[in-house]
């Protein structure tokens, strides 16, 4: 016979402990590491003609298994025709739960196209860009599996023919599945597996917030508690737009980009999965995926600043990032005068730091050496 105790004891522990909460999934080295490998194999050929034709199926195939809806009037894929190449865009969308927010959009984007194959060798592009589609994959795999899903809608974008000039974010741009004015941010991520001249290990560069300033206690609060160094600085330090969110800034859409910088295998045949920092690419993931969740669900994303008031945090991760070219200046083969400037401009961005303050004009100063450093070292 049992004794009433043993019956009325796992009652009463089954009431203290409340059953466990459905925690949000986060995501996973193993995951991304596996859709790097996949996304670079020779099988896709550099992801460009035939073999770009299959990486964007398996990206569709991706998207559907998500449960996600397609982004083109019952469509994954957008094909347009640009500079005599035919691509494909491929998008899903993942519908807001707040219907009074349905004409606010975000877009979580990234290429999936690189060099193909060119003197009989493939470029397999792991980093450049297979790192951050991966990211984009995981990010709308743990917004799926969680339980607070956004309440604006989110876009989950892939482009096309971006090594080719930025060719598939223009055509979005022409012909975007929702109106232009209804994307409130736009987020690109372009490379997120190396580090800015193979010597910058832990820093991750967030661009674009000088139009946007609001968002930068954002970024930093997803950046908590991670192994990261994330560097807020200006997108006009690339002089030139260097990825798809050239077309969103020409149309003053806010946005932000993200990268670990160009590094020395960027855009050769050793572009290879098997040398990208994989705790790094999760790390990023995990920053961006805190981020996205919280855009997606705050009441007002800010407006298009055209300002640019300038922040000083900008000048310490410039201050930094020129502080450790020059601790590798001989194997990075910087020559002396450009040394010399380069330690000059250190030396008065930590006047400005100490001061605390940054005006327009030293900004420029300051944004015109990092942009020679940034075009003579790398
Ligand atoms: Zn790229």
């Amino acid at each position: 016979m049992l004794c009433p105790l043993t019956i009325v004891l796992p009652a009463l522990i089954w009431l203290s402990t409340p059953p466990e909460p459905t925690l949000a999934a986060s995501p996973e080295l193993a995951r991304l590491r596996e859709d790097v490998f996949h996304l670079a194999s020779p099988d896709f050929e550099g992801r460009r003609g035939e073999g770009g034709r299959a990486a964007g199926d398996f990206l569709i195939d991706r998207l559907q298994g998500l449960g996600l809806e397609p982004a083109f009037e019952g469509r994954f894929d957008q094909e347009f025709t640009a500079g005599g190449l035919i691509g494909r865009n491929i998008a899903a969308r993942l519908p807001g739960t707040d219907p009074e927010r349905s004409g606010s959009w975000l877009i979580l984007s990234a290429h999936y196209d690189h060099l193909g194959i060119r003197g009989g060798q493939v470029y397999p592009g792991a980093d450049d860009n297979a790192t951050a589609v991966a990211m984009v994959l995981e990010v709308a795999r743990c917004l799926l599996a969680g339980p607070d899903r956004p309440s604006r809608g989110i876009l989950f974008v892939f482009f096309d023919l971006e090594e080719e000039g930025l060719l598939g974010s223009q055509h979005f741009v022409r012909e975007p599945p929702v109106p232009l004015e209804q994307i409130d941010l736009f987020l690109t991520a372009d490379m997120l597996g190396r580090s800015l001249a193979g010597i910058c290990e832990d820093m991750l560069f967030v661009m674009g917030s000088e139009h946007s300033p609001e968002v930068r206690p954002w970024i930093t609060e997803a950046a908590a508690g991670l192994p990261l160094d994330v560097g807020i600085v200006g997108a006009d330090l690339l002089v030139i737009d260097r990825s798809d969110y050239g077309p969103f800034r020409w149309n003053e859409v806010p946005f932000l980009f993200f990268s670990t910088g160009e590094n020395p295998v960027y855009h050769t045949p050793d572009d290879v999965p098997e040398t990208i920092d994989y705790s790094k690419l999760t790390a990023a993931t995990t920053l961006i995926e805190r981020f996205v969740r919280r855009a997606g669900s705050v009441t007002s994303l800010p407006e298009w600043d055209a300002e640019r008031t300038p922040w000083i945090e900008e000048a310490e991760a410039i201050g930094q990032v020129l502080r450790k070219l020059l601790e590798h200046k001989e194997e990075l083969r910087i020559p002396g005068p450009q040394r010399l400037m380069m330690q000059g401009m250190v030396g008065r961005i930590e006047q400005w730091v100490e001061d605390g303050s940054l005006t327009a004009s030293q900004r420029s100063s300051m944004v015109r050496i990092a942009q020679i450093v940034l075009f003579t070292v790398l």
